[in-house]
């Protein structure tokens, strides 16, 4: 999802204009913050390590399909389901965890027409099975569940159910649940990195109405007031990327030749009053997911296609059914990010997912970057670096970029994840200063982990392997460390004194400055002072680039007299 906040993207939206209308690079005229103290993480209840944490009652099997079958009563905002859990163990087990949200009513659970015995605590529902199921067994457990969703407050950012009305005073309804997890609307194994091989969405509403889900239509089926719609992932997928969408639609079909030879069906599901307009505006994906698939390699779902679903709220990156909720307004650059930076998420999200949203980075900063990339693919490196720029001043440095483990840790008022995320690939690509390497270890990343699910570790590796070069330092500063570095200097005229700050003594990247915007400058600064000699007499200003990495930059007289007495 997209980082949230009214102010945010009137604050985008102006420094946007202000930035690509004027054509300068904003530089040292922004600075970094970095707060003197560190937020505090919220205190973790027990129900929250129960759904984020890994134990012997969730490692013990994998869940290889699902079958939703759903009804959803929209005039009650009621749900009644029967889920089907295929599975295998992964070691002997006779007790399994799954999650339900505590709001909603567990009528049962069969394993082999038997019911079993469960206990419940918080969201966690212990499953006592009537035999020892054997490691590699395969076995399926149906549940059956009701109850009124929790409602969303600010969907997608705080989810739940979202029941509106479109402008025609049909129903329309969502659900968004990738902060809270997919327990939250049906029964399933709540984990970030245990998902499906496939899954069947059935969902049975009103008769007048339609329910869109992710992958492919394979049926439907009337009976008397109702109508079943019932959808068909092929693809591995996130849980809380499965979803549904009710309401009235009219079909925008369409198809992509993309840059692989392949052809990719394009289904979008609009509000009818909008249909005219949507076709216009929605085309604007099509050269987006295009250069996506030529710079991270091909696009993940083919058989599954590439849709956009218009949505009550603004947008979501459902996989392949994209909420989207932005109004058709067109941006600030020629494009709708909503569009831009979901459909980013098919490729970092969707295909290569965090194993845990400690990592989540990996999802909303490769996305956040994406956007860029595409930026500077249409209006050059200007652009670019000034789009990262304005991403900047959304940097806090209040927690380091990769949270707590083991408790489904995803705030989204914490936009580090999004914005510095997408710093920490930009100082990256500085660093190794080779575009053919840089986008090479992209696409490797893609290639390597397409469809599983992954760890911050399993990208520093990739990238040590691929340059020879070893970057952990790079990744210790700006994953594990709160504070941006910061290089602080003072020149008396004679000699520039300056170190970096907020580092530790393995923090090696380069610095450069500028003498009077012409003689440019390398210093390798360590945490220890340095000093290089500066005529004042021939050099008027020093300025510094600090564009391309991230760190700020703090005159500090104290330099001098801290160097003498070493
Ligand atoms: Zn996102």
């Amino acid at each position: 999802m997209k980082f949230p906040s009214a102010f945010c993207h009137l604050t985008f939206a102006f420094l946007l204009t202000v930035c690509l209308s004027s054509c300068f690079l904003l530089g040292i005229h922004v600075n970094v913050k970095n707060p003197n103290r560190a937020s505090k993480y919220p205190k973790f209840s027990e129900s929250t390590k129960l759904l984020g944490s890994s134990n012997k009652y969730r490692s013990c099997f994998n869940v290889t399909y699902y079958e939703l079958n759903i009804y959803v009563d929209h005039t009650n905002e009621f749900l009644r389901g029967v889920i089907g859990m295929n599975a295998t163990a992964l070691s002997d087990l006779d007790t399994l965890q799954i999650d339900l949200h505590q709001n909603l009513k567990l009528n049962k659970i069969s394993f082999k027409g038997k019911e079993l015995n469960c206990s419940r605590k918080y969201g966690a529902i212990y499953v006592a099975m009537p035999e020892k199921i054997l490691k590699g067994e395969k076995f399926k457990l149906t549940i059956d569940y009701e109850g009124k969703p929790h409602a969303a407050k600010k969907a997608p950012w705080d989810g739940g159910f979202v029941w509106k009305k479109d402008k025609e005073k049909n129903p329309w309804i969502g659900i968004a649940c990738e902060t809270e997890g997919a327990s939250l609307w049906w029964p399933c194994k709540d984990v970030t990195d245990d998902e499906p091989d496939s899954a069947a969405i059935n969902i049975t509403v009103a008769k007048d109405l339609m329910a869109v889900c992710n992958g492919t239509l394979r049926d439907k089926e009337e009976k008397e007031s109702l109508t079943t719609y019932k959808w068909f992932v092929s693809y591995p997928i996130n849980l809380y990327d499965i979803t549904l969408y009710i309401g009235k639609f009219k079909l925008l079909a369409d198809s992509l030749k993309m840059p692989s030879g392949k052809t990719l069906p394009i289904n979008h599901y609009v509000l009818p009053i909008n249909y005219e307009k949507a076709k216009v505006h929605l085309a604007q994906a099509k050269d987006q997911i295009a250069f996506y698939e030529k710079t991270f390699g091909e696009y993940p779902w083919y058989r599954d296609g590439y849709k956009l679903v218009e949505s009550p709220y603004e947008g979501m990156e459902h996989q392949s059914a994209i909420a989207y909720g932005n109004g058709y307004k067109q941006g600030y650059n020629g494009f709708d990010y909503i569009i831009l930076h979901e459909s980013a998420h098919e490729w970092w999200g969707n295909s290569v997912s965090a194993s845990d949203f400690a990592d989540v980075w990996l999802q909303e900063g490769f996305a956040t970057y994406a956007e860029a990339l595409y930026v500077e693919s249409t209006k050059g490196k200007n652009a670019y670096y000034n789009y990262m720029l304005v991403y900047r001043l959304f940097i806090a440095n209040k927690y380091p970029v990769v949270g707590p483990t083991g408790v489904r840790y995803f705030d989204y008022r914490n936009n580090d994840c999004y914005q510095k995320g997408a710093w920490v690939l930009h100082t990256l690509r500085t660093q190794i200063a080779n575009d053919t390497l840089f986008f090479n270890i992209l696409k490797s990343f893609q290639r390597k982990y397409k469809m599983k699910t992954v760890t911050s570790q399993d990208f520093i590796n990739l990238v040590n392997e691929k340059t020879g070069e070893d970057y952990t330092w790079l990744f210790n500063q700006y994953l594990y460390k709160r504070e941006a570095p910061f290089l602080e200097y003072y020149w008396d005229r004679a000699d520039f004194f300056y170190r970096w700050e907020y580092t530790d003594a393995t923090f090696k990247m380069p610095a450069e400055i500028a003498l009077d915007g012409l003689i440019k400058i390398t210093l390798k600064p360590t945490d220890k002072i340095q000093k290089i000699q500066i005529d004042g007499k021939a050099y008027k200003e020093i300025s510094f680039n600090n564009y391309t990495e991230l760190f700020g930059i703090k005159e500090n007289k104290k330099l001098m007299k801290q160097f003498k007495n070493r």
